[in-house]
């Protein structure tokens, strides 16, 4: 696929991530370039009005490829990958089925890792997550070691929460982690709230597997997908 073709999904990701509130002056998603690199939104970039420009391509140790296009111009101009690209590169290496990765900073989920209440699924979509394990420190994912345990902790799963700082969501594809970031948070939100007036329902094991069934769907991402983009 043309670099176009691979890099303008994620920058519409990113513009609604940002517009979601799931992303703010930080905050970066990537999408995997090939087996040893990917694309992801430089550290400087202004999160809500990002162009195709903002759009670096690295290797896993943060080296710039695909120089000859636009990338190219990029690196003329001193555009550089975020600090914590670690946190991208050593889950594509963990994990070749992840195709794209979000790294967000909400507000609600990561509520509930400073008060060490476990995420929970209390709506259908918050069962897509399945388990959310805890990344056990607040600080930036910005060395190999970091996102080497990272990876680990994240394991199989779709999304886990850096305690204290934020989320990291995954997917096959640019459209299924965006949709997976915006239930990850909505549920947090709805989890949190129901705590104040309550103790929520958590969905038993059956009805989590009826959810996933049901709702894992590439129709139902690219309605999650369309719904959010007909916002910005
Ligand atoms: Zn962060």
């Amino acid at each position: 696929m043309e670099r176009d073709d691979v890099v303008a999904p994620l920058v519409d990701a990113i513009r609604m991530l940002t517009h979601a509130e799931l992303v703010d002056y930080s905050g970066h998603a990537s999408t995997r370039r090939d087996a040893v690199s990917f694309y992801i939104n430089s550290g400087a970039s202004i999160r809500p009005i990002v162009t195709a420009a903002d759009i670096v391509a690295i290797d896993f140790d943060g080296k710039p490829v695909d120089a000859g296009s636009t990338t190219d111009s990029t690196v003329r101009r001193g555009v550089s990958p975020p600090l914590e690209f670690p946190l991208h590169a050593e889950i594509y290496r963990a994990r070749p089925d992840v195709r794209a990765i979000m790294h967000t900073h909400p507000k609600w989920s990561t509520l509930l890792t400073m008060t060490g209440v476990p995420f929970r699924p209390v709506y259908p979509q918050g069962a897509l997550l399945g388990d959310v394990p805890v990344f056990d420190s607040p600080l930036s994912v910005n060395t190999r070691e970091m996102g080497e345990r990272v990876a680990r902790t994240l394991g199989a799963g779709a999304a886990l929460l850096l305690k204290s700082h934020g989320a990291v969501v995954v997917g096959a594809t640019v459209v299924e982690c965006f949709a997976l970031a915006a239930y990850l948070e909505e549920n947090a939100s709805r989890q949190y709230l129901a705590m104040q007036i309550g103790t929520p329902y958590v969905f038993s094991a059956a009805e989590q597997q009826l959810c996933r069934e049901r709702l894992a769907t590439p129709g139902l991402f690219k309605k999650t997908w369309d719904h959010y983009f007909s916002k910005l």
